[in-house]
Protein backbone atom coordinates (compact mmCIF):
# COMPACT_ATOMS: atom_id res chain seq x y z
CA UNK A 1 0.00 0.00 0.00
CA UNK A 2 1.11 3.77 -0.69
CA UNK A 3 2.57 4.90 2.18
CA UNK A 4 1.25 8.61 2.11
CA UNK A 5 -1.93 9.27 0.28
CA UNK A 6 -0.56 9.42 -2.90
CA UNK A 7 -3.36 9.28 -5.67
CA UNK A 8 -1.52 6.49 -7.20
CA UNK A 9 -1.10 2.87 -6.03
CA UNK A 10 2.36 2.54 -7.86
CA UNK A 11 3.14 5.79 -9.22
CA UNK A 12 6.74 4.04 -10.37
CA UNK A 13 4.95 1.55 -11.84
CA UNK A 14 1.85 3.89 -13.50
CA UNK A 15 3.59 7.37 -14.31
CA UNK A 16 6.87 5.73 -16.11
CA UNK A 17 7.94 7.36 -19.61
CA UNK A 18 6.55 5.15 -22.43
CA UNK A 19 10.00 4.51 -23.38
CA UNK A 20 10.86 2.67 -20.00
CA UNK A 21 7.57 1.00 -20.01
CA UNK A 22 8.34 -0.29 -23.35
CA UNK A 23 11.42 -1.77 -22.48
CA UNK A 24 10.24 -3.71 -19.97
CA UNK A 25 7.58 -4.56 -22.00
CA UNK A 26 10.02 -6.31 -24.11
CA UNK A 27 11.84 -8.10 -21.90
CA UNK A 28 9.30 -9.37 -20.69
CA UNK A 29 8.23 -10.30 -23.76
CA UNK A 30 11.20 -11.97 -24.59
CA UNK A 31 10.88 -14.29 -21.65
CA UNK A 32 7.57 -15.29 -22.25
CA UNK A 33 7.65 -16.25 -25.38
CA UNK A 34 11.02 -18.46 -24.43
CA UNK A 35 9.07 -19.79 -21.41
CA UNK A 36 5.56 -20.45 -24.13
CA UNK A 37 7.84 -22.28 -26.14
CA UNK A 38 10.12 -24.60 -23.33
CA UNK A 39 7.07 -25.36 -21.79
CA UNK A 40 4.07 -25.53 -23.72
CA UNK A 41 3.47 -28.07 -26.09
CA UNK A 42 1.06 -26.48 -28.52
CA UNK A 43 3.26 -23.01 -28.60
CA UNK A 44 6.16 -25.45 -29.89
CA UNK A 45 4.29 -27.35 -32.20
CA UNK A 46 2.47 -23.85 -33.31
CA UNK A 47 5.92 -21.91 -33.20
CA UNK A 48 7.70 -24.30 -35.17
CA UNK A 49 4.72 -24.79 -37.96
CA UNK A 50 4.83 -21.12 -38.47
CA UNK A 51 9.11 -20.98 -38.96
CA UNK A 52 9.19 -18.82 -35.61
CA UNK A 53 11.48 -19.10 -32.90
CA UNK A 54 11.82 -16.91 -29.87
CA UNK A 55 15.20 -15.20 -30.71
CA UNK A 56 13.11 -13.61 -33.38
CA UNK A 57 11.84 -11.38 -30.68
CA UNK A 58 14.14 -8.04 -31.18
CA UNK A 59 11.59 -5.50 -30.73
CA UNK A 60 8.00 -5.37 -29.58
CA UNK A 61 6.42 -5.40 -33.45
CA UNK A 62 8.48 -8.59 -33.88
CA UNK A 63 5.39 -10.53 -32.10
CA UNK A 64 3.64 -9.95 -34.91
CA UNK A 65 5.51 -12.93 -36.58
CA UNK A 66 3.71 -15.26 -34.39
CA UNK A 67 0.73 -16.98 -34.84
CA UNK A 68 -2.85 -16.07 -33.70
CA UNK A 69 -4.33 -17.79 -30.72
CA UNK A 70 -8.38 -17.54 -30.26
CA UNK A 71 -11.16 -18.72 -28.31
CA UNK A 72 -11.35 -21.80 -30.36
CA UNK A 73 -7.36 -22.85 -29.49
CA UNK A 74 -8.04 -22.36 -25.99
CA UNK A 75 -11.37 -25.07 -26.52
CA UNK A 76 -9.53 -27.40 -28.83
CA UNK A 77 -6.15 -27.88 -26.15
CA UNK A 78 -8.06 -27.88 -23.00
CA UNK A 79 -7.63 -31.11 -20.96
CA UNK A 80 -5.19 -32.39 -24.11
CA UNK A 81 -2.50 -34.38 -22.68
CA UNK A 82 -3.18 -33.18 -19.13
CA UNK A 83 -5.99 -32.16 -17.20
CA UNK A 84 -5.08 -28.06 -18.18
CA UNK A 85 -4.31 -28.74 -21.90
CA UNK A 86 -1.36 -28.16 -24.26
CA UNK A 87 -1.66 -24.35 -23.90
CA UNK A 88 -0.42 -24.48 -20.03
CA UNK A 89 3.31 -24.14 -19.57
CA UNK A 90 3.66 -25.24 -15.90
CA UNK A 91 2.50 -28.58 -13.50
CA UNK A 92 -0.70 -28.79 -12.12
CA UNK A 93 0.73 -28.83 -8.74
CA UNK A 94 2.44 -25.18 -9.17
CA UNK A 95 -1.04 -24.19 -10.49
CA UNK A 96 -3.28 -22.56 -7.15
CA UNK A 97 -6.51 -21.29 -8.74
CA UNK A 98 -8.38 -21.56 -11.81
CA UNK A 99 -11.43 -19.36 -12.78
CA UNK A 100 -13.77 -20.22 -15.88
CA UNK A 101 -15.35 -18.33 -18.65
CA UNK A 102 -19.51 -18.26 -18.49
CA UNK A 103 -19.89 -20.48 -21.74
CA UNK A 104 -22.30 -18.11 -23.06
CA UNK A 105 -20.37 -18.79 -26.46
CA UNK A 106 -19.52 -22.38 -25.74
CA UNK A 107 -17.92 -24.58 -23.91
CA UNK A 108 -16.73 -22.81 -20.34
CA UNK A 109 -12.48 -22.38 -20.90
CA UNK A 110 -10.50 -22.51 -17.79
CA UNK A 111 -8.00 -19.76 -16.77
CA UNK A 112 -5.10 -20.85 -14.35
CA UNK A 113 -2.81 -18.94 -12.14
CA UNK A 114 -0.11 -19.89 -10.24
CA UNK A 115 0.87 -18.50 -6.79
CA UNK A 116 2.54 -15.33 -8.37
CA UNK A 117 0.16 -15.16 -11.61
CA UNK A 118 -2.53 -14.52 -8.70
CA UNK A 119 -0.45 -12.23 -6.14
CA UNK A 120 0.19 -10.26 -9.43
CA UNK A 121 -3.26 -10.53 -10.60
CA UNK A 122 -4.40 -8.84 -6.91
CA UNK A 123 -1.82 -6.50 -7.21
CA UNK A 124 -3.38 -5.35 -10.35
CA UNK A 125 -6.90 -5.02 -9.05
CA UNK A 126 -6.07 -3.29 -6.13
CA UNK A 127 -4.56 -0.91 -8.46
CA UNK A 128 -7.78 -0.13 -10.22
CA UNK A 129 -9.47 0.35 -7.01
CA UNK A 130 -6.69 2.81 -5.58
CA UNK A 131 -7.51 4.35 -9.04
CA UNK A 132 -11.02 5.02 -8.76
CA UNK A 133 -10.36 6.61 -4.98
CA UNK A 134 -11.12 3.88 -2.43
CA UNK A 135 -8.91 4.14 0.47
CA UNK A 136 -8.63 2.66 3.72
CA UNK A 137 -11.64 4.42 5.31
CA UNK A 138 -14.28 3.38 2.26
CA UNK A 139 -16.69 0.43 3.10
CA UNK A 140 -16.51 -1.72 0.19
CA UNK A 141 -19.03 -3.98 -1.79
CA UNK A 142 -18.38 -6.84 -4.15
CA UNK A 143 -21.39 -7.66 -5.72
CA UNK A 144 -20.20 -10.34 -8.00
CA UNK A 145 -20.40 -13.80 -8.58
CA UNK A 146 -17.42 -16.04 -6.89
CA UNK A 147 -18.51 -19.30 -8.10
CA UNK A 148 -15.86 -20.02 -10.82
CA UNK A 149 -15.90 -16.38 -11.95
CA UNK A 150 -12.81 -14.39 -12.08
CA UNK A 151 -13.78 -11.20 -10.97
CA UNK A 152 -15.07 -13.56 -7.62
CA UNK A 153 -11.34 -12.85 -6.26
CA UNK A 154 -10.63 -9.79 -7.30
CA UNK A 155 -12.11 -8.84 -3.52
CA UNK A 156 -8.78 -9.87 -2.45
CA UNK A 157 -7.36 -6.88 -4.57
CA UNK A 158 -9.92 -4.66 -3.00
CA UNK A 159 -8.62 -5.47 0.87
CA UNK A 160 -5.49 -4.96 -0.31
CA UNK A 161 -6.03 -1.40 -0.65
CA UNK A 162 -7.15 -1.56 3.45
CA UNK A 163 -10.77 -0.87 2.87
CA UNK A 164 -12.98 -2.75 4.96
CA UNK A 165 -14.84 -5.46 2.58
CA UNK A 166 -17.77 -7.21 2.48
CA UNK A 167 -18.00 -10.32 0.47
CA UNK A 168 -21.32 -9.89 -1.32
CA UNK A 169 -21.56 -12.07 -4.38
CA UNK A 170 -24.92 -12.25 -6.01
CA UNK A 171 -27.24 -11.55 -3.29
CA UNK A 172 -30.79 -11.43 -4.02
CA UNK A 173 -31.52 -7.65 -4.32
CA UNK A 174 -33.56 -7.51 -1.18
CA UNK A 175 -30.90 -8.82 0.90
CA UNK A 176 -27.91 -5.93 -1.21
CA UNK A 177 -30.57 -3.10 -0.70
CA UNK A 178 -30.57 -4.42 2.99
CA UNK A 179 -26.55 -4.47 3.38
CA UNK A 180 -26.28 -0.93 1.36
CA UNK A 181 -28.67 0.60 3.84
CA UNK A 182 -27.50 -1.19 7.36
CA UNK A 183 -23.71 -1.45 6.76
CA UNK A 184 -23.43 2.07 4.56
CA UNK A 185 -20.63 0.93 2.33
CA UNK A 186 -19.61 3.85 0.23
CA UNK A 187 -18.25 1.54 -3.06
CA UNK A 188 -19.76 -1.54 -4.73
CA UNK A 189 -18.94 -3.30 -8.06
CA UNK A 190 -21.87 -4.38 -9.71
CA UNK A 191 -22.91 -4.22 -13.61
CA UNK A 192 -23.93 -1.62 -15.07
CA UNK A 193 -27.70 -3.03 -15.37
CA UNK A 194 -27.91 -4.25 -12.16
CA UNK A 195 -26.70 -0.96 -10.85
CA UNK A 196 -29.65 0.56 -12.87
CA UNK A 197 -32.20 -2.05 -11.83
CA UNK A 198 -31.07 -1.64 -7.87
CA UNK A 199 -30.96 1.67 -7.78
CA UNK A 200 -34.97 1.51 -9.49
CA UNK A 201 -36.17 -1.03 -7.02
CA UNK A 202 -34.66 0.71 -3.90
CA UNK A 203 -37.41 3.98 -5.08
CA UNK A 204 -39.66 1.57 -5.34
CA UNK A 205 -38.98 0.33 -1.99
CA UNK A 206 -39.16 3.89 -0.56
CA UNK A 207 -35.31 3.56 -0.17
CA UNK A 208 -33.59 7.01 -2.03
CA UNK A 209 -30.08 6.25 -3.04
CA UNK A 210 -29.05 9.60 -2.78
CA UNK A 211 -29.95 10.43 0.58
CA UNK A 212 -31.11 6.96 2.22
CA UNK A 213 -27.70 4.81 1.04
CA UNK A 214 -23.65 5.91 1.12
CA UNK A 215 -22.59 4.77 -2.24
CA UNK A 216 -19.82 7.42 -3.38
CA UNK A 217 -18.40 5.08 -6.49
CA UNK A 218 -20.04 2.59 -8.49
CA UNK A 219 -17.79 0.44 -10.23
CA UNK A 220 -19.45 -1.43 -13.37
CA UNK A 221 -18.03 -4.32 -15.59
CA UNK A 222 -19.56 -7.27 -17.90
CA UNK A 223 -20.72 -5.08 -19.92
CA UNK A 224 -20.39 -1.74 -21.95
CA UNK A 225 -23.04 0.62 -20.33
CA UNK A 226 -20.29 2.28 -17.94
CA UNK A 227 -18.10 3.31 -21.40
CA UNK A 228 -21.59 4.70 -22.62
CA UNK A 229 -21.79 8.16 -21.46
CA UNK A 230 -25.55 8.53 -21.20
CA UNK A 231 -25.81 5.15 -19.01
CA UNK A 232 -22.91 6.22 -16.95
CA UNK A 233 -24.89 9.73 -16.15
CA UNK A 234 -28.11 7.92 -15.86
CA UNK A 235 -26.51 5.94 -13.25
CA UNK A 236 -25.07 8.46 -11.38
CA UNK A 237 -28.29 10.87 -11.68
CA UNK A 238 -30.21 8.03 -9.78
CA UNK A 239 -27.33 6.96 -6.59
CA UNK A 240 -25.59 10.78 -6.54
CA UNK A 241 -22.39 8.56 -7.30
CA UNK A 242 -19.61 8.01 -9.40
CA UNK A 243 -19.80 5.28 -11.91
CA UNK A 244 -16.34 3.98 -13.33
CA UNK A 245 -16.07 1.08 -16.28
CA UNK A 246 -13.39 -1.64 -15.68
CA UNK A 247 -12.80 -3.97 -18.48
CA UNK A 248 -11.80 -8.11 -17.75
CA UNK A 249 -11.23 -10.89 -19.73
CA UNK A 250 -11.65 -14.25 -17.81
CA UNK A 251 -8.88 -15.28 -19.91
CA UNK A 252 -6.60 -12.85 -17.80
CA UNK A 253 -7.89 -11.01 -15.07
CA UNK A 254 -11.03 -9.86 -13.19
CA UNK A 255 -9.84 -6.84 -13.98
CA UNK A 256 -7.42 -5.60 -17.25
CA UNK A 257 -8.25 -2.41 -17.28
CA UNK A 258 -10.14 0.39 -15.35
CA UNK A 259 -11.26 4.50 -15.90
CA UNK A 260 -9.47 6.99 -13.76
CA UNK A 261 -11.14 10.36 -12.96
CA UNK A 262 -10.92 11.67 -16.17
CA UNK A 263 -12.93 9.17 -17.86
CA UNK A 264 -11.50 9.01 -21.16
CA UNK A 265 -10.94 5.35 -21.97
CA UNK A 266 -9.65 3.12 -19.77
CA UNK A 267 -5.98 2.55 -18.58
CA UNK A 268 -4.93 -1.10 -19.53
CA UNK A 269 -1.98 -2.75 -16.87
CA UNK A 270 0.69 -2.12 -20.02
CA UNK A 271 3.05 -4.37 -17.64
CA UNK A 272 0.87 -7.14 -18.29
CA UNK A 273 -0.87 -6.86 -21.69
CA UNK A 274 0.86 -6.02 -24.71
CA UNK A 275 -2.20 -4.18 -26.96
CA UNK A 276 -2.03 -4.93 -30.77
CA UNK A 277 -5.05 -3.75 -32.77
CA UNK A 278 -5.68 -5.82 -35.78
CA UNK A 279 -8.12 -5.82 -39.13
CA UNK A 280 -11.26 -8.07 -37.46
CA UNK A 281 -11.64 -9.78 -41.37
CA UNK A 282 -8.02 -10.22 -42.70
CA UNK A 283 -5.85 -10.28 -39.10
CA UNK A 284 -3.43 -7.24 -40.56
CA UNK A 285 -1.83 -5.37 -38.03
CA UNK A 286 -3.39 -2.03 -37.53
CA UNK A 287 -1.15 1.33 -36.53
CA UNK A 288 -2.38 2.47 -32.83
CA UNK A 289 -5.08 4.12 -32.50
CA UNK A 290 -7.04 2.52 -35.20
CA UNK A 291 -10.34 0.49 -34.36
CA UNK A 292 -10.17 -2.62 -34.73
CA UNK A 293 -10.01 -5.97 -33.13
CA UNK A 294 -7.60 -6.18 -29.93
CA UNK A 295 -5.21 -9.06 -29.75
CA UNK A 296 -3.54 -9.20 -25.91
CA UNK A 297 -0.40 -10.65 -25.40
CA UNK A 298 0.34 -11.75 -21.33
CA UNK A 299 3.81 -10.75 -20.48
CA UNK A 300 3.97 -12.24 -17.21
CA UNK A 301 1.40 -15.01 -16.72
CA UNK A 302 3.24 -18.52 -16.80
CA UNK A 303 0.83 -21.09 -15.84
CA UNK A 304 -0.99 -19.69 -19.20
CA UNK A 305 0.71 -17.45 -21.33
CA UNK A 306 -1.50 -15.95 -23.76
CA UNK A 307 0.79 -15.14 -26.97
CA UNK A 308 -1.25 -12.83 -29.54
CA UNK A 309 -4.65 -14.12 -28.12
CA UNK A 310 -7.93 -12.45 -30.49
CA UNK A 311 -10.19 -11.36 -27.80
CA UNK A 312 -13.08 -10.45 -30.13
CA UNK A 313 -13.56 -7.05 -28.86
CA UNK A 314 -13.50 -4.23 -30.93
CA UNK A 315 -11.96 -1.04 -29.74
CA UNK A 316 -8.83 1.39 -29.84
CA UNK A 317 -6.27 2.25 -27.92
CA UNK A 318 -4.45 5.76 -27.21
CA UNK A 319 -0.71 5.74 -26.13
CA UNK A 320 -0.90 9.69 -25.19
CA UNK A 321 -0.20 10.65 -21.83
CA UNK A 322 -3.40 11.38 -19.56
CA UNK A 323 -4.48 14.12 -17.80
CA UNK A 324 -3.91 12.07 -14.78
CA UNK A 325 -0.57 11.51 -14.73
CA UNK A 326 -0.36 7.71 -15.67
CA UNK A 327 1.37 6.66 -19.18
CA UNK A 328 -0.56 3.08 -19.69
CA UNK A 329 -2.62 3.49 -22.50
CA UNK A 330 -6.22 3.72 -22.62
CA UNK A 331 -8.57 1.71 -24.53
CA UNK A 332 -11.72 2.53 -25.68
CA UNK A 333 -14.20 -0.61 -26.65
CA UNK A 334 -17.00 -0.67 -28.60
CA UNK A 335 -18.30 -3.29 -28.67
CA UNK A 336 -18.20 -7.25 -29.23
CA UNK A 337 -17.56 -8.41 -32.83
CA UNK A 338 -19.81 -10.75 -32.92
CA UNK A 339 -22.44 -8.57 -31.66
CA UNK A 340 -21.66 -5.61 -34.46
CA UNK A 341 -24.26 -5.53 -37.04
CA UNK A 342 -24.16 -3.26 -40.95
CA UNK A 343 -27.49 -1.50 -41.52
CA UNK A 344 -26.92 0.28 -44.78
CA UNK A 345 -23.45 -0.06 -45.02
CA UNK A 346 -23.04 1.41 -41.62
CA UNK A 347 -21.42 -0.89 -38.76
CA UNK A 348 -23.65 -0.48 -35.91
CA UNK A 349 -22.94 -1.35 -32.16
CA UNK A 350 -25.35 -2.66 -29.80
CA UNK A 351 -23.69 0.24 -27.69
CA UNK A 352 -24.94 2.68 -30.20
CA UNK A 353 -28.23 1.59 -30.13
CA UNK A 354 -28.36 1.94 -26.02
CA UNK A 355 -26.81 5.23 -25.67
CA UNK A 356 -29.42 6.56 -28.34
CA UNK A 357 -31.97 5.14 -25.88
CA UNK A 358 -30.77 6.04 -22.50
CA UNK A 359 -30.03 9.69 -23.75
CA UNK A 360 -34.07 9.85 -23.64
CA UNK A 361 -36.10 11.00 -20.83
CA UNK A 362 -38.88 9.52 -20.19
CA UNK A 363 -38.54 5.87 -20.92
CA UNK A 364 -36.67 3.32 -18.46
CA UNK A 365 -33.66 2.53 -20.22
CA UNK A 366 -34.81 -1.11 -20.62
CA UNK A 367 -34.40 -2.36 -24.54
CA UNK A 368 -33.97 -5.20 -26.47
CA UNK A 369 -32.57 -4.98 -29.93
CA UNK A 370 -34.31 -7.08 -32.86
CA UNK A 371 -31.85 -7.67 -36.01
CA UNK A 372 -33.75 -9.39 -39.06
CA UNK A 373 -33.58 -9.55 -42.93
CA UNK A 374 -36.02 -7.84 -45.39
CA UNK A 375 -35.99 -8.14 -48.74
CA UNK A 376 -32.51 -9.59 -48.33
CA UNK A 377 -31.30 -6.51 -46.29
CA UNK A 378 -30.29 -5.89 -42.66
CA UNK A 379 -32.94 -4.18 -40.64
CA UNK A 380 -33.07 -3.61 -36.73
CA UNK A 381 -36.21 -2.68 -34.56
CA UNK A 382 -36.35 -1.53 -31.14
CA UNK A 383 -38.30 -2.37 -27.79
CA UNK A 384 -38.39 0.52 -25.30
CA UNK A 385 -40.27 0.78 -22.12
CA UNK A 386 -42.63 4.38 -21.31
CA UNK A 387 -42.10 5.10 -17.28
CA UNK A 388 -45.09 4.76 -15.65
CA UNK A 389 -44.96 8.47 -14.85
CA UNK A 390 -45.07 9.33 -18.63
CA UNK A 391 -48.20 10.90 -20.10
CA UNK A 392 -46.68 11.06 -23.67
CA UNK A 393 -48.41 9.19 -26.37
CA UNK A 394 -46.43 5.58 -27.68
CA UNK A 395 -46.50 7.24 -31.03
CA UNK A 396 -44.82 10.40 -29.54
CA UNK A 397 -41.94 8.26 -27.60
CA UNK A 398 -41.41 5.37 -30.63
CA UNK A 399 -41.37 9.05 -32.89
CA UNK A 400 -38.11 10.28 -29.93
CA UNK A 401 -36.55 7.15 -30.31
CA UNK A 402 -36.26 6.74 -33.94
CA UNK A 403 -35.02 10.51 -34.54
CA UNK A 404 -32.20 10.02 -31.58
CA UNK A 405 -31.11 6.41 -32.89
CA UNK A 406 -31.09 8.15 -36.74
CA UNK A 407 -29.17 10.94 -34.92
CA UNK A 408 -26.70 8.99 -33.39
CA UNK A 409 -26.06 6.09 -35.62
CA UNK A 410 -27.10 7.09 -39.28
CA UNK A 411 -30.01 4.99 -39.57
CA UNK A 412 -33.42 4.85 -38.44
CA UNK A 413 -34.91 1.76 -36.93
CA UNK A 414 -37.48 -0.26 -39.18
CA UNK A 415 -40.10 -0.33 -36.35
CA UNK A 416 -39.80 1.20 -32.09
CA UNK A 417 -41.81 -0.59 -30.38
CA UNK A 418 -43.65 1.42 -26.85
CA UNK A 419 -43.87 -1.22 -23.65
CA UNK A 420 -44.95 -0.35 -19.96
CA UNK A 421 -43.16 0.22 -17.45
CA UNK A 422 -41.35 -3.34 -16.44
CA UNK A 423 -43.01 -5.21 -18.81
CA UNK A 424 -39.60 -5.97 -20.74
CA UNK A 425 -37.74 -8.83 -19.94
CA UNK A 426 -34.62 -7.91 -20.06
CA UNK A 427 -33.63 -7.07 -16.40
CA UNK A 428 -31.05 -9.65 -14.93
CA UNK A 429 -29.26 -9.88 -11.99
CA UNK A 430 -26.28 -10.75 -14.08
CA UNK A 431 -25.72 -10.20 -17.86
CA UNK A 432 -28.50 -9.17 -19.39
CA UNK A 433 -29.81 -10.19 -22.63
CA UNK A 434 -30.65 -7.14 -24.99
CA UNK A 435 -30.55 -8.80 -29.01
CA UNK A 436 -32.65 -11.02 -30.79
CA UNK A 437 -30.50 -11.92 -33.68
CA UNK A 438 -33.47 -13.51 -36.31
CA UNK A 439 -31.03 -13.60 -39.67
CA UNK A 440 -30.64 -16.30 -41.51
CA UNK A 441 -27.81 -15.66 -43.38
CA UNK A 442 -24.93 -14.30 -41.00
CA UNK A 443 -22.16 -12.90 -41.52
CA UNK A 444 -18.89 -14.35 -40.92
ZN1 LIG B 1 -5.94 8.72 -16.58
Amino acid sequence: MPINDSKYWDEHLECMPREELEANQLKDLKEIVQFAYDNSPYYKRSFDEAGVKPSDIKTLKDIEKFPFINKKTQRDTQGVGSFLGELCAVDEKDVVFISTSSGSTGVPTISPFTQKDFDEFQDTEARWFWQVGMRPTDRYVHALNFSLYVGGPDVIGAQRTGALCIWGGTLPSERLLWVLKTYQPSVIWTSPSYAWQLGEKALKSGIDPKKDLNIKTIIVAGELGGSISATRNAIEELWGAQVFDFYGLSDIFGACAAMCEYKDGLHIAENHILVETVDPATGKVLPPGSKGEFVFTTLRKHARPLIRFRTGDIGWIDTSKCKCGRTHGRIHVLGRKDDMFIVSAVNVFPSDVEAGIRSISGITGEYLIRIFEKDFTCKYSVEVEKKFDNLDSDENVADLVSKSLKARIGVKPYSVVVHKDGDLNTRSEHKSKRIIDERTSKPE
